[in-house]
């Protein structure tokens, strides 16, 4: 691949975006085929699009375009939008003169979409004297999330991300939050979190002094024993804590959380083993953990990217190489263009295992595959052959409920399942869970639905 990275005198890399106002530049600069160009045009007038010079130069495979998976990875495809929202987007994008008629088509395509999935913006929203808290999540008892303001953009998008509402520009579909006040305030209230998660967007995109005013009042709060920061960067953007002008001052962030007896864990994202490839990604990775924090990673399972058992056991094996963490790998969730992406559950089980049998001891740390869903994180545990038929195991890992966490339950085996709505629960799964499994958000609207929580358990258990 060509190394087309700017430099600046001291012989660092700058960071540069594209978007969509330069994707003729880009496509002039990789002989982007005329169709493709095109059709990254479209779609990218409802999904977001972003890479950087990192990404272009040194991850995309230009030769094999447009399979490769990195290239499916940050450049919108044809095919991610239904063929006729295609059609009427191309259609109204042709005409000048129809600016309204765009927005409109495209408010409608993402509204489409299911912006929001797992009732986050219903359920998971904390509130305070009935307001809502802009900017928090919490689902779970131990856990916080919490989303900065000036970290809601990444160093490039990933065209799966289930967090794509956050990029559009529409101010109804964001979390953020300006400072770590309310954060603070609900800290105060709930002794019993003691994990902040810091996401985004990317809070690595951030300037370190702006990441450290976010960070370091939570060192002040006894009860946080856990920071924990969701990022790409490593992946999209190495030179954050290599090369970047004040990449030093965040390894000092680091350690100065590392110091006050804090855990420190850097959530990274890596989809393909070729995104560790890099000397610049290895080196980030060192620097990282010469602070005293640890690396675990994790990801989803992307039909296109990364949906090849070998492709995921080599990528568990260069975490593992690199001295990270293989932690999770999750089921692509229903939104965006879930369609174009979904791994179906029976799918993703069987080459979780293929890839997971071929790993050393220290990399089995990895599970999977995970639903992030609306009662918790469900795990695909496989399936079981019974006199009444074929199965699938699942568990609950984590969940709203902390008395359902670690309990195993079962669904009637379904080879186009793809997510948990999709899924027969057996009659005889225990009430608690069958309620938790139908969830509250149906009840509230999510996906649209009408019905109330309680007719479809009623639905689930009896089949
Ligand atoms: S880096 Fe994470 S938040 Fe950003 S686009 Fe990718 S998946 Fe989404």
């Amino acid at each position: 691949m060509s190394s087309l990275l700017l430099t600046d005198p001291v012989g660092a890399t700058r960071f540069r975006a594209y978007g969509p106002r330069q994707l003729d530049e880009i496509a002039d600069r990789y002989g982007l085929p005329a169709d493709i160009r095109e059709a990254v045009r479209l779609v990218s007038l409802v999904l977001p699009f972003r890479v950087n010079e990192y990404v272009l130069s040194e991850l995309i495979d230009w030769s094999d375009i447009p399979g490769d998976a990195m290239f499916q990875l940050v450049f919108p495809q044809r095919g991610m939008l239904a063929e006729g929202d295609e059609r009427a987007l191309a259609a109204v994008s042709a005409d000048p003169g129809t600016r309204a008629g765009l927005r409109g088509v495209v408010a409608r395509i993402r509204g489409g979409l299911n912006p929001h999935p797992s009732g986050q913006k219903e359920l998971n929203v904390p509130l305070r004297e009935g307001e809502k808290l802009p900017g928090l999540q919490h689902k779970y008892r131990e856990t916080v999330l919490y989303f900065p303001s000036q970290g809601q953009t990444c160093h490039a998008y990933c065209t799966y991300c289930f967090r794509w509402a956050q990029f559009v520009g529409d101010a109804e579909l964001r979390f953020a939050a300006t400072g770590p006040e309310d954060l603070l305030d609900h800290l105060a209230a709930h002794p019993s979190i003691s994990d902040v998660l810091v996401t985004g967007g990317d809070p690595m995109i951030m300037s370190t002094e702006r990441l450290r005013r976010h960070l370091e009042p939570l060192l002040a709060v006894d009860t946080v024993r856990t920071i924990r920061i969701g990022t790409k960067s490593v992946a999209y953007w190495p030179q954050r804590y290599t090369t970047d002008a004040d990449a030093d001052d965040l390894l000092r962030l680091f350690d100065d959380i590392v110091a006050s007896g804090r855990n420190l864990a850097v959530m990274a994202h890596f989809s393909h083993p070729r995104e560790l490839v890099p000397d610049q990604a290895r080196r980030a990775l060192s620097r990282i953990r010469s602070t005293g924090a640890v690396v675990y990673c994790q990801a989803p399972l992307i039909a296109r990217v990364n949906d090849d058992a070998a492709v995921l056991a080599d990528l568990w094996r260069a975490e593992l190489d690199a001295g990270a963490v293989p932690y999770y790998m999750f089921v692509e969730r229903d939104t965006g263009p879930h369609d174009y992406f979904k791994v179906p559950l029976a799918r993703a089980a069987e080459l979780f295992q293929t890839a997971y049998r071929t790993l050393p001891g220290l990399a089995r740390t990895v599970r999977g595959p995970v639903m992030s869903a609306t009662p918790g994180k469900v795990v695909v545990d496989g399936t079981e052959e019974a006199f009444d038929g074929r199965w699938f195991r699942l568990r609950l890992l984590q969940a709203r409920e902390p008395a359902l966490v670690g309990r195993p339950f079962r669904a009637r085996y379904d080879p186009a399942a793809a997510w948990l709505d999709d899924l027969r629960l057996d009659p005889a799964t225990p009430a608690d869970i069958a309620r938790a499994i139908a969830g509250p958000a149906r009840a509230v609207g999510e996906s649209g639905a009408t019905r109330t929580g309680q007719s479809l358990v009623a639905d689930v258990v009896a089949q």
